[in-house]
């Protein structure tokens, strides 16, 4: 048998439909953006594995700190315990989050860091002997797959199997261009009519969504409004941390600042599961008490794991570098150009970019579903291209590794354009 035999016979994938899914690609080395299959097929990692790689595949030198940290303390229990990447990694952290954030939890992955974020909220008032309950969150939101993460989202092929079984979550649109004063009115009636005590939310782009962007005074406003009323804020940076919109986190375009925000996926640089939640000081203090009944009983048996740290240390340490910073100046200035290009094509509705993140919107006579006909038709195309992208409906959008070459993003782009005369 195969490898792609063996896994069937064993493994039970994400987010698929073993009965009618194509079979997976067996995948064997990566370097930079590149990835390669059993056969040697050579693939473009044109959505970084799912945002999480910013500095390529087989970095070496996030390699050499994990395998140090390893050959050090791979790992110890963080309840009474603590060591030093931990601590740096909150240090350093701090110096480049919003300076509103002053305690920083760890967890493992995006869902969990949500999950995390929304109980603090829910807490934060039940320490105080107020009675809020609900959570605000946009329409299609995406926050992740456990309960109080996938309460959250708005996405329904995910959740339509739990209807009826979540927390409290009232949605809002979001505001989008010429949807402003929707959104604003909407966040009142809601605040007016529960007892809210977090508005969730993805700054400036809803990833899962299809990469719909929207302005920041937009997203200050909402903050605003939320804090005239006591309402928590929280930042879901899962997917737009670190770099990815050209700043280090979405939220350094607001003047405004949330009171939580909630990181994974490129903290480690794609090499290790990992996650954080930051906080106010004002959250924290919450929780702080003699009664132990008002700390957070919230751990994992892996939190703060001392390689994730050192690996997500050695990941910041390439974000910072002006290197990194003229990768992510450089494919923003790539997609500008080529969204000048495309955008009038006759089967492009609309472009977006911010920072590396490229998106168009495919015409279509009907509303394309989120894993649909001609979402299967472009990603197979893309496929047999060597191009690695997951289109959303009808929406293609491009996240590359930071460090992809100029000629790399060149043939996405071409093939990109070439899909356009398959649909
Ligand atoms: C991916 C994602 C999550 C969930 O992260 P996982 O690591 O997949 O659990 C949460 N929020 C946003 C915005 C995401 O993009």
């Amino acid at each position: 048998m195969n490898l792609i035999e063996r896994d069937q016979n064993k493994i039970w994938h994400p987010y698929t439909q073993h009965k009618t899914a194509a079979l997976p690609i067996a995948i064997k080395r990566g370097e930079g953006a590149l990835l390669w299959d059993e056969n040697d097929k050579e693939y473009i990692d044109a959505i970084a594995s799912w945002w999480v790689n910013p500095y390529g595949h087989s970095n070496k030198f996030i390699a050499d700190a994990i395998y140090k940290q390893l050959t050090t303390l791979e790992h110890v229990l963080f309840g009474g315990f603590t060591h030093e990447p931990a601590v740096i990694l909150a240090e350093k952290l701090m110096e480049i989050l919003p300076n509103n954030q002053q305690k920083i939890f760890f967890s493992d992955n995006g869902s969990t860091a949500v999950e995390v974020a929304i109980k603090v909220a829910l807490q934060y008032f039940f320490n105080k002997g107020e009675k809020k309950t609900t959570i605000i969150a946009f329409e299609n939101a995406f926050h992740g797959d456990t309960f109080a993460a996938m309460a959250a989202s708005g996405i329904s092929f995910y959740t339509q199997a739990f209807q009826g079984m979540f927390i409290d979550v009232v949605r809002i649109p979001v505001p989008t261009k010429g949807q402003e004063q929707e959104s604003f009115g909407a966040l009142r009636e809601v605040i007016k009519n529960h007892n809210c005590a977090g508005f969730i939310f993805e700054p400036l782009v809803q990833g899962a969504a299809g990469m719909v962007m929207y302005e920041p005074e937009s997203l200050d406003k909402l903050i605003q409004i939320c804090q005239e009323n006591k309402v928590l804020t929280i930042a879901d940076e899962v997917m737009t941390g670190f770099g990815k919109t050209g700043k280090f986190f979405a939220c350094d375009y607001l003047t405004e600042k949330p009171d939580m925000m909630c990181l994974s996926k490129a903290l480690t640089g794609g090499t290790i599961p990992m996650a954080i939640t930051t906080f106010t000081q004002d959250i924290f203090e919450a929780f702080y008490d003699e009664d132990i009944n008002k700390a957070l009983f919230h751990g994992h048996t892996f939190t703060a794991n001392p390689t994730g740290c050192a690996a997500a240390l050695a990941s910041l340490s390439l974000l910072q570098t002006q290197e990194m910073k003229d990768n992510v100046a450089r494919v923003n200035k790539r997609h500008l150009a080529f969204q000048k290009h495309i955008k009038s094509h006759p089967k492009v509705t609309t472009t977006r970019v911010l920072g590396v993140i490229f998106a168009l919107e495919i015409q279509t006579e009907n509303t394309a579903s989120y894993y649909g006909t001609l979402r299967n038709k472009l990603y197979d195309f893309f496929i047999e291209n060597g191009i690695i992208l997951r289109p959303v409906g009808n929406i293609v959008y491009i996240l590359p590794p930071y460090i992809i070459t100029d000629e790399q993003l060149q043939k996405v782009y071409e093939v990109v354009e070439k899909a356009l005369e398959i649909v």
